[in-house]
């Protein structure tokens, strides 16, 4: 398959993507698109294999994915070094990998118009970052708010590779020469840490790498369902893609909704509920309008509202089901798509990897 090499565009690892969809587009379709020479930018973007996709992971991040895929050069990564920084189990990863790979390729990532790889299968990122390590600076990886945020969580497991966590990120980002990077406010401060690095490495071994613009984005966040916090795997509070419509509601229907609801009569705030906010991400601005005023009026009961969105999300997940079953018909459709992507991805990867060495006279 023919590899690209337009201007490329990156977004950090396990990024949600938060302008509204539109937005985000309207803005690369406008600056970044050099509408001269026609070309397609490329986009690359990663995700962790911490669990597989659930809905806010989808429609936070790749719900846009797939979209994009007509409009840019995508590259999809699933990020799996990055997620060996924390605790994980070994024995069960490769299983999470497939897992996450299989979501993803059902929630419309296609092969034949982006490009699907594992991070480990292309040695380049591991190569790059220890290259790159040489020119960041330890004062300002120690700086950085998410290493403070993890090292707190994971006291008993501050390893190396949690302070060098940017780092990686910035090999990510550089060995595509990604000419803007969508992020999110949490990963803003690990892309202006890779213009640093791009800029030291520019300047100690000539013009290498272009510096990413950032485009900050708006979250798109989905609540748990518990109510406290975004939806998040490890915290149990998901809806996953991959969920029946029968285990849809039965995690919606008890799912907590506004404290001040206590009786059918008693007004609420949809803004306080995780329903009323799972509203306001997937439903039609109809409906929206209509459980704002049936939930702050009483005039509608809890109940009813989760139906609304019940039938909402089964909607978003339908395709997605079907696309998940022609899939697991076929049994090495994934491993096949992923050495083939591994293969594409690298061969820009090596081609930045030798700029970066020759450089630095290690060629
Ligand atoms: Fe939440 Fe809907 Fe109940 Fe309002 S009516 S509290 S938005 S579930």
């Amino acid at each position: 398959m023919e590899i690209r090499t337009e201007t490329p565009i990156r977004m950090m690892a396990d990024t949600v993507i938060e302008l509204p969809t539109t937005e985000l587009v309207e803005y690369m379709q406008t600056e970044l698109v050099d509408a001269s020479s026609r070309q397609r930018t490329r986009v690359f973007s990663g995700i962790q294999p911490t669990g597989g996709l659930h809905l806010g992971r989808y429609v936070g991040a790749v719900e846009n994915w797939a979209r994009m895929q007509d409009t840019y050069d995508c590259l999809y990564c699933i990020v799996d070094l990055h997620g060996l920084t924390i605790d994980y189990d070994a024995r069960g990863y490769q299983a999470r990998i497939m897992g996450l790979a299989t979501d993803l390729l059902a929630a419309g990532l296609d092969p034949d118009r982006c490009i699907i790889f594992v991070q480990s299968h292309v040695p380049e990122h591991a190569e790059l970052q220890w290259l790159l390590s040489t020119v960041s600076s330890l004062g300002a990886l120690e700086r950085m708010t998410q290493y403070k945020d993890k090292a707190q969580q994971h006291q008993d497991n501050i390893n190396l590779g949690l302070l060098a966590y940017p780092v990686l990120q910035a090999a990510d980002i550089l060995l595509y020469k990604a000419g803007a990077v969508p992020v999110g406010e949490d990963q803003s401060q690990h892309l202006e840490l890779t213009r640093e690095i791009a800029r030291r490495f520019n300047h100690r071994f000539g013009e290498v790498f272009p510096e990413p613009q950032t485009i900050l984005t708006k979250a798109k966040r989905l609540p748990g369902l518990d109510g406290l916090g975004k939806m998040s795997a490890s915290k149990g509070n998901v809806i996953d893609v991959n969920d029946t419509a029968e285990e849809v509601w039965a995690k919606l229907r008890p799912a907590v909704t506004d404290p001040a609801r206590k009786r059918r009569t008693d007004p609420g705030n949809p803004n306080l509920c995780p329903i009323g906010l799972m509203h306001y991400a997937i439903s039609s601005p109809e409906q929206q309008e209509y459980i704002t005023w049936g939930c702050t009026t009483a005039g509608i009961g809890c109940i009813d509202c989760k139906k609304i969105l019940n039938e909402n999300v089964n909607a978003l997940l339908d395709p997605i089901r079907e696309r998940r079953a022609a899939i697991e018909a076929r049994p090495d459709y994934v491993r096949d798509v992923l050495r083939d992507g591994a293969e594409r991805a690298r061969a820009i990867a090596a081609q930045t990897l030798r700029e970066a060495k020759e450089a630095m006279g290690l060629a």
